[in-house]
């Protein structure tokens, strides 16, 4: 690879990690973790080596049985420090012995009291994109993938899992060992510690969760089983060994986490309805399309994401009807172009698959363009091409690239090479290279989404629907409905849609976020103290930072935007709390 990718201090010119030996301690009481790693390169170095870090305190670098000498650069804020160790003298193989800080990016440390059980503590990370240098120093780039072994020393009574085989050590010593044999990106790295039960579904799948959640969780997801099968149709032999769930507390700030071998969870997916499982299709496509064939650089993040969603809603198709997974894709086309229009600009570069070269901080720059777009891109390669052609077309990918991390062009040579005709019916360079939504050819049409624009029309014109007309409406058809209403409604429709769409009983947050958005901006004062318990439980930014957003601009809750931020700060996630921060401060609040 010859661009730089501006996220990472690595300079893979040096030489890459290929392994990696973790012994942990956990220190609940500090709020640290302890590591010695032992690391091993693809080859012996002389000189230099470059690794990121995020407020690491190293405490010793060792190679042959002598001390390495390194020096941490200044800290950027996005990047973190490079660690320098120097003068690596023909060896292939180093340790560092380390102390993470209680500001780790990648880990939230929960107290007892914040967890379903309210007695034990829960610590979980979350690495993606760039965290995983605040756990440990590494090549932070998704391009280099290593093996690694970890043993994992937790506090008594407490359950380590890990993204990784869990293999079997010395009984009773309250140490957990695993393996991780296929080599992954170091955003795949995670490890979460907690006072855990399990489940198991099937052969291949199961769940853990805290005791008092785990039987509704379990209940939940029970199908996984199943979808594994569906999923192996599509896209070929599952690679990873298990696939189990961890149940993560309220403050995860993503709705899932596709770590290998481990999704994690959050808990607002539990929604006693099974209403929320192609969250866990999307996650558990990821094992093919962003942890088997993983994006170089997150430039070329839709590769990922615009894979998986593409996986997910062919998946749904079989699993809950076509019905069902055409008005996925029409809510998604309106989500699309609704955040193109009104918040990135149809011709701003952030809405092109292929994103822009110089941005470092990856979290900021990726949005749900690479998965609609990227989805509907491929949606068009599969119409020009028929169904059959293209699914086997799928199956070549996955093999040809299976453990690998390649670019955006990789792929589109690759597609040239085995379905030339797509280049002449699909302008792919538009859909790649160029801002903004082209006309989709193959576009679903959704009688259910039709159904809810009716309904939407005709409040326009001054009639509320009833009850009874909403009654048996499917998940998307609310959360359509919701997204789809004017800017301000009366006060008075607030409190009569909260009633119809039987708000409270249904307790999705999935629905309270739009709902709350409308509540603000129709100035629905009243409905604060429940809004403020929303932020102040729920952790998922998806539906949090539109709360946020909203509230910083609209006149009347301006002003108490950042009181109510401080006083819920303490429950979220450090990725959370810089995001929401950081729509403060834009605002100069
Ligand atoms: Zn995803």
């Amino acid at each position: 690879m010859t661009t730089k990718d501006p996220t990472t201090y690595a300079d893979l010119s040096q030489g890459r990690i290929r392994h990696i030996d973790f012994h942990i301690k956990v220190d609940f009481a500090e709020r640290v973790l302890d590591i010695e790693a032992t690391y091993h390169l693809d080859e012996p170095l002389n000189g230099s080596f470059f690794l990121d870090t995020y407020k690491i305190e190293l405490k010793e670098a060792e190679a042959d049985g002598h001390a390495l000498a390194w020096e941490l650069d200044e800290e950027d804020e996005v990047l973190g420090q490079r660690l320098h160790l120097k003068d690596l003298n023909g060896t292939d193989t180093f340790t560092l012995t380390f102390r993470t800080s209680p500001e780790a990016r990648a880990l939230q440390w929960i107290a007892a009291e914040q967890t379903a059980g309210g007695k034990h503590p829960f610590l979980f990370s979350q690495c993606q994109s760039i965290h995983a240098r605040s756990v440990f120093p590494c090549q932070d780039t998704p391009s280099v993938r290593f093996t690694y072994s970890a043993d994992v020393e937790a506090p008594e009574g407490l359950r380590a899992v890990m993204a990784a085989e869990q293999v079997q050590g010395p009984e009773g010593s309250g140490m957990f060992f695993f393996q991780m044999p296929q080599p992954i990106p170091s955003y795949l790295f995670a490890i979460g510690v907690a006072n855990l039960a399990f489940r198991e579904f099937g052969p291949r799948t199961g769940i853990y969760a805290e005791p008092e959640t785990i039987e509704a969780a379990a209940w939940e997801f029970a199908e996984n089983e199943t979808k594994m099968h569906e999923a192996e149709k599509l896209l070929g032999p599952y690679m990873w060994g298990r696939y189990d769930l961890l149940v993560l507390p309220p403050s995860f700030p993503y709705g899932g986490m596709e770590n290998p071998r481990l999704t994690f969870l959050t808990p607002t997916s539990i929604l006693g309805t099974r209403g929320q499982v192609s969250l866990i299709t999307h996650e558990l496509a990821h094992a093919w399309t962003g942890n088997l064939i993983t994006n170089a650089m997150w430039r070329d993040f839709w590769l990922n994401e615009g894979w998986t969603t593409y996986a997910e809603s062919r998946i749904t198709e079989v699993l809950e009807g076509k019905d069902s997974h055409d008005l996925h894709d029409a809510y998604n086309e309106r989500n699309l172009t609704k955040l193109m229009k009104e918040r990135l600009g149809m011709d701003s570069p952030q809405t092109c698959l292929k994103l822009p070269a110089e941005e470092k901080d990856a979290d900021a720059f990726t949005t749900i363009v690479a998965y609609y777009k990227g989805c509907f891109f491929l949606m068009e390669c599969e119409h020009a091409v028929g169904r059959v052609r293209f699914d086997a077309f799928i199956q070549k990918y996955m093999k040809r690239f299976q453990f690998q991390s390649i670019t955006t062009e990789t792929f589109l040579d690759f597609l040239k090479s085995e379905l030339p005709e797509v280049f002449e019916k699909v302008n792919v360079h538009q859909w790649v290279y160029e801002p903004g939504l082209p006309e989709r050819k193959n576009r679903p049409h959704s009688r259910l989404f039709d159904e809810v624009e009716k309904v939407l029309k005709e409040y326009g014109q001054g009639n509320r629907p009833t009850k009874t007309l909403v009654a048996g409406w499917h998940r998307y058809q609310v959360m359509s409905f919701l997204n789809a209403l004017p800017r301000n409604i009366p006060v008075e429709d607030c409190r009569y849609f909260e009633e119809i769409l039987d708000l409270e009983k249904a307790n999705d947050g999935a629905f309270f976020s739009p709902f709350y958005v409308i509540c603000i901006r129709s100035g629905y004062q009243e409905a604060m103290p429940r809004i403020e318990k929303f932020m102040g439980t729920v952790g998922r930014m998806l539906y949090v930072l539109p709360i946020m957003r909203t509230m910083i601009d609209t006149d009347w809750s301006r002003e108490l935007a950042r009181p109510l931020f401080e006083r819920v700060r303490d429950r979220h996630h450090q990725i959370t709390i810089k995001a929401m921060d950081g729509l403060l401060k834009k605002a100069g609040l």
